[in-house]
């Protein structure tokens, strides 16, 4: 079974986005045409918002989301609000599949931001997350809706299924957060793999790269 993760919702109203969909085969990412730097961002970049929210949804091992805002803090120079824990989200799940409805989970989190519409929110779960045509999902973003979610499930093992070092887990969790919220703001998945807008199929793609934006990628939002 290979990780994925998608840049686009399933719920229809990311249309614009729709044919960025990916991961429904482990090949769909190496037909994917290499993109000019240029086409980095495809959409207008978003400008900066002046904070992001971060928010648990159900338990989140201690002063992980408070470390992830820091992480988007210094790759985006906003600062980002940690916002009150939500319920472990039993609504999104689906026993047979013993997973969470990444998607029904997504539009929820625009509940949690209250009337300031125009803040990115970034939820942060502890379980395994799907969609349907999907084994599962690393994360999801809606950049209409300003909204996505990042999963440490399966940030937490090693191959061997062990799980790996807390500082281990810091790092690709960090990596991943600044991914979905680079989605929200416009970015594109990235080819250098040292990128955070590398498209991580596992969590080892994760460990190679750092939270950091490349260069183009960087130029594309606008960030020195
Ligand atoms: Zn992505
Ligand atoms: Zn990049």
């Amino acid at each position: 079974m290979s990780p994925k993760e998608i840049e686009a919702s399933s719920n229809g109203r990311t249309a614009d986005f729709g044919s960025a969909y990916e991961g429904s085969n482990p090949s769909a990412s190496a037909k994917q045409p290499v993109r000019a730097p240029n086409q980095r961002a495809e959409l207008k970049p978003l400008p900066m918002p002046a904070r992001f929210l971060l928010v648990a949804i159900g338990p989140v091992q201690k002063g992980l989301v408070s470390e992830l805002g820091i992480a988007l803090q210094q790759v985006f120079g906003a600062p980002a609000d940690v916002g009150p824990a939500q319920a472990k989200p039993d609504y999104a799940f689906n026993k047979d599949r013993n997973q969470y409805h990444s998607t029904a989970m997504l539009r929820r989190l625009d509940a949690v931001r209250g009337r300031d519409r125009a803040t990115p929110v970034l939820g942060v779960v502890d379980v395994d997350l799907f969609i349907p045509d999907q084994p599962f999902v690393f994360g999801e973003a809606d950049r209409d809706a300003r909204a996505a979610l990042l999963s440490v499930f399966r940030l937490k093992g090693s191959p061997d299924g062990r799980p790996v070092a807390p500082e281990k887990l810091l790092h690709r969790a960090r990596a991943e957060a600044v991914h979905e919220m680079g989605h929200l703001l416009g970015l594109s998945h990235c080819n250098d793999f040292r990128c955070a807008m590398f498209l991580s199929h596992t969590a080892a793609d994760a460990d190679r790269k750092g939270a950091g934006l490349c260069g183009q990628c960087k130029a594309a939002i606008g960030r020195p």
